[in-house]
């Protein structure tokens, strides 16, 4: 049954199809995936200008029926003219004349978002291109809930998009705000970047709560496609489930970055959690080229760490920080 995303006029499948693992295959079996989704009813895609190819290989998969889609990208660009390549290159790669959501990409302070909504902001693009119908609705995305709490305070965005998971729990409070506001929720990271085992326990989980609109799990292979479809039609958790999503949580207890970067500032300039997301796309997601180029453009890496302990001391989940980053920065080198 299809849902409104938030008070958009946007009628959804409340599992929608995230874009990230379709990087790693090629045209054609993007097409057959994406394909399968539509078979099944679902029609709503998220992407983002940063996973490469994965905007084109959309617009490759829909271009026989474009207009079933609900189409979402984002873009990290921050100001006006970044922003309009970002939004005309995703015309382009979705071959459409329109794109339904277009989302401010990883917004982590409440200053990175004014610099957004200030002169020459990427915001003046989004509005621009809002008039002109090649955008129907802005959205924010982030990864630390206070500041997106904060920002749908500030301008009205259309949706907000966070992780969310058995796991990951601390947007909660954000999400429900978001939804008593009719903004709509979009939920990232639905198995904690590939952490928690139970794909389907995980999306009955999300999909049971009535804050929710859509999740939107990575997928790449048919079955996957099926498998997250078929748990969304009954949201029942079966035991087996359950038992999957208790035991992830304990075994992850202590050893898993939930990127809430409390840990920051680092003396250093080190982005811990930003290393760890994308260790996590290295090692739980394979995409080894896409996320080593990363790990290689950011401005300090983990082996800087002068082992000073700093994070550690403010890292509510007592992660082991320093021996994390070692490891990661080992993995990247291989
Ligand atoms: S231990 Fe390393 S990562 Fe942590 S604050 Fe110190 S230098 Fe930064
Ligand atoms: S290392 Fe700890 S404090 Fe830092 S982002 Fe991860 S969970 Fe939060």
């Amino acid at each position: 049954m299809l849902t409104k995303l938030g008070k958009t006029d946007l009628s959804i499948y409340p599992l929608g199809f995230g874009g990230i693992p379709i990087q790693r295959i090629s045209f054609e079996k993007a097409k057959t995936v994406i394909l399968k989704a539509k078979e099944l009813g679902i029609n709503f895609i998220d992407t983002a200008q940063g996973y490469s190819d994965s905007e084109e290989k959309i617009g490759f998969a829909i271009n026989e029926d474009k207009n079933y889609w609900v189409l979402a990208s984002k873009s990290p660009a921050r100001d006006s003219k970044e922003m309009e390549k970002a939004v005309t290159n995703c015309l382009k790669h979705f071959r459409r004349d329109f794109i339904d959501l277009y989302q401010l990409h990883l917004i982590s302070s409440i200053d990175e978002l004014q610099l957004v909504l200030g002169k020459n902001g990427a915001m003046e693009t989004l509005l621009k291109y809002k008039e002109k119908g090649y955008i129907k609705y802005i959205g924010i995305t982030g990864h630390k809930p206070q500041v997106l709490k904060e920002a749908l305070d500030i301008f009205p965005f259309d949706t907000v998009q966070a992780p969310y998971n058995p796991l990951e729990t601390q947007s909660e409070e954000l999400l429900k705000y978001a939804s008593l506001k009719g903004v709509g929720t979009i939920i990232m990271k639905p198995f904690a970047g590939g952490a928690l085992t139970s794909p389907s326990g995980c999306i009955k989980y999300i999909l049971s709560k009535d804050f929710v609109d859509v999740v939107i799990p990575g997928m790449e292979r048919v079955e996957q496609v099926e498998e997250n479809f078929r748990a969304s039609l009954d949201l029942k958790i079966t035991e087996e489930e359950k038992m999957g999503i208790l035991q992830d949580i304990h075994q992850l207890k202590n050893n898993f970055c939930r990127r809430c970067d409390y840990c920051q500032p680092c003396p250093q300039g080190i982005k811990i959690s930003t290393v760890f997301i994308l260790h996590g796309y290295l090692s739980r997601y394979g995409l080894k080229d896409w996320a080593t180029s990363r790990y290689q453009s950011l401005p300090i890496p983990a082996n800087k760490c002068t082992n000073c302990g700093v994070c550690e001391r403010k890292c509510p989940y007592e992660l082991p920080i320093r021996q994390m980053l070692q490891k990661s920065h080992n993995d990247f080198q291989k």
